[in-house]
C-alpha cells in the first residue's frame, strides 16, 4: 500500500466509557530511567494508592516519587496551595541532594486542575537555581491516558532542552538500560552511528544531562505514543525520521534501514551489521509461530503499542486480526506502520468498552489484549487475555527480545491448551 493510501485506512470513531489507566502510570518507568530525578505528583489519595499499587514499594531504597496530596483546606485559597506546595518542594530537597531535576505532575482533582504548575515549576526553578531543575507536566486521569504520561513528560523535557547547531542522530522514548545498549551497539555496527557522528538517547539516564536539540538534530522513536514529543522536536526545528518501530524481525530490520538512509548509509552495509542478531531473533521466533499461527487476537484501545504489535503478530507470526483499538490514533507518528496492516482492518479509535465487549463476546477471539480492569471478567467467560500493562513494563523493543515478546502472546494460548487437556 502506497503512503498516499494512509488516508483511506478504514478509522472508526468510538466515544464512550473508557477503561485505561491514568498518565500517573508513566512514573513508573521514567523514574528507574532517569536516576537524578523525582517525580512529585501533585494530587489526591487517589494518586498516592495508584502509584503505591503500580510501582510497587521501595524498601531497601529511598524512593524517587511521591505525592503531595492537596487536601480540601487548600481549596480556601491559591496562595495557599502555593505557599504548601513551595514548602514540600524546599523540604524535599533539603532531604535529597541527589535530586536534580524535579517534576510536578499534574493530576485531575479539581483542587489541582486550579494551580498552574507551569508557572509553579518556573517559581521554584529561580527559586532554586544552579541546585535543581523544576519541569512540570500532566498525568491527569481527565487529559492523559496510561502512556500518554511519558508523551507529555517527554514534550516538557523537549521544550525545556538546551540549544545545539550540531548534527546528532536522537533515539526518542524511554528503553530499559540494556535494550538502549542493544539498539547503540546495533547503530554502531550498521555505519549508522559513523555516519550520523553522534547518537544521543532521549530521555537521557541522567535526566541533569538533557541531551541539546537544533535544526541539525534527525531523530527515531522507539515508542509509538510519543505524539506531542515529536511535535515539540519539530517546534524545535528537528526533523522526524519515519520509520516503522523496532519490535520483531521485520520491525528492527526497518528501523534500522530507516536510520541508515537517512544518513546515507549503504542498504548493505546495514543489512551486514545486523545479519548476527537478526538470525538470533528468527530462532527465538520458530519456538512460537506454532502456538501463534492461525490464532486471532483483537486489541483493545490501551498502551498505544497495539498498531506496531498488531502488525508483528499479523507478520512475523501469522496471528489473524479481528480489531486493533487504539486510545488516540496519530497517522503522521504512524506513517511507515500503518501501510504494514492487512488490508480491510477494522481499526477503533477511542472506546466505548461495553459496545466493544459485545463485539469481543460475537467474534469469540483465540486472545485479547486489554487493560487489568478487563482482563479478569474476559478471563471468566473463557476468553483468554493478555495485560497490554506488561507489554509496557516488559522490554521488547529489538532483535534481541523478539522471541521473548512472541513469547508474551503465546503464553496465555498455551495456558489454556494445558487446561484444556
Ligand atoms: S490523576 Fe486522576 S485518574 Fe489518575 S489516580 Fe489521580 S485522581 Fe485518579
Amino acid at each position: 500500500m502506497s503512503s498516499a493510501a494512509l488516508c483511506d485506512i478504514p478509522v472508526k470513531l468510538e466515544r464512550g466509557q473508557r477503561e485505561v489507566f491514568c498518565g500517573l502510570t508513566g512514573i513508573v518507568w521514567l523514574h528507574r530511567k532517569m536516576q537524578d530525578a523525582f517525580f512529585l505528583v501533585v494530587g489526591s489519595r487517589t494518586c498516592a494508592h495508584l502509584l503505591q499499587s503500580a510501582a510497587g514499594v521501595m524498601i531497601f531504597s529511598e524512593p524517587r516519587f511521591a505525592t503531595a496530596i492537596m487536601q480540601d483546606k487548600d481549596l480556601a485559597g491559591m496562595a495557599d496551595a502555593n505557599d504548601e506546595l513551595d514548602r514540600i518542594v524546599k523540604r524535599l530537597l533539603e532531604r535529597r541532594p541527589d535530586i536534580k531535576t524535579l517534576f510536578l505532575v499534574g493530576s485531575c482533582p479539581s483542587e489541582v486542575i486550579k494551580l498552574d504548575l507551569g508557572k509553579a515549576a518556573d517559581r521554584l526553578s529561580l527559586h532554586h537555581q544552579g541546585r535543581v531543575r523544576v519541569l512540570s507536566y500532566s498525568g491527569s486521569g481527565i487529559e492523559t491516558t496510561f502512556t500518554e504520561g511519558e508523551d507529555t513528560c517527554l514534550e516538557a523535557m523537549a521544550r525545556a532542552a538546551p540549544h545545539t547547531d550540531d548534527e546528532q542522530l536522537m533515539i526518542v522514548g524511554t528503553l530499559p538500560d540494556v535494550v538502549e545498549d542493544q539498539l547503540a551497539r546495533l547503530l554502531d555496527a550498521c555505519g549508522i552511528a559513523e555516519a550520523a557522528k553522534n547518537v544521543s538517547f532521549f530521555p537521557p539516564r541522567r535526566a541533569e544531562t538533557l541531551p541539546a536539540i537544533g535544526p541539525n538534530t534527525r531523530f527515531l522513536l522507539v515508542q509509538p505514543f510519543l505524539n506531542a514529543t515529536r511535535r515539540a522536536l519539530l517546534h524545535r526545528g528537528s526533523t522526524h525520521i519515519p520509520a516503522i518501530f523496532p519490535f520483531g524481525v521485520e520491525g528492527t530490520s526497518g528501523w534500522l534501514h530507516s536510520a541508515g538512509s537517512a544518513f546515507g548509509v549503504d542498504r548493505q552495509r546495514v543489512a551486514d551489521g545486523y545479519a548476527a542478531p537478526m538470525a538470533r531473533a528468527q530462532k527465538a521466533l520458530v519456538h512460537y509461530k506454532d502456538t501463534l499461527h492461525g490464532k486471532s487476537i483483537w486489541f483493545m484501545p490501551d498502551s498505544q503499542l497495539e498498531i506496531p504489535l498488531a502488525r508483528f503478530l499479523a507478520r512475523e507470526c501469522g496471528m489473524k486480526l479481528l480489531e486493533i483499538g487504539v486510545p488516540y490514533l496519530d497517522r503522521q507518528t504512524l506513517s511507515a506502520e500503518l501501510p504494514e496492516l492487512p488490508e480491510n482492518l477494522g481499526i477503533v479509535e477511542g472506546q466505548d468498552v461495553d459496545l466493544q465487549l459485545d463485539r469481543v463476546r460475537a467474534a469469540k477471539p483465540d486472545l485479547v489484549v486489554c487493560g487489568l480492569g478487563l482482563a479478569n471478567p474476559l478471563e471468566a467467560e473463557g476468553v483468554s487475555s493478555k495485560w497490554s500493562i506488561e507489554l509496557v513494563f516488559s522490554p521488547i523493543h529489538g532483535f534481541e527480545q523478539t522471541g521473548d515478546l512472541a513469547e508474551l502472546f503465546a503464553r496465555p494460548l498455551q495456558r489454556k491448551q494445558l487446561l484444556a487437556v
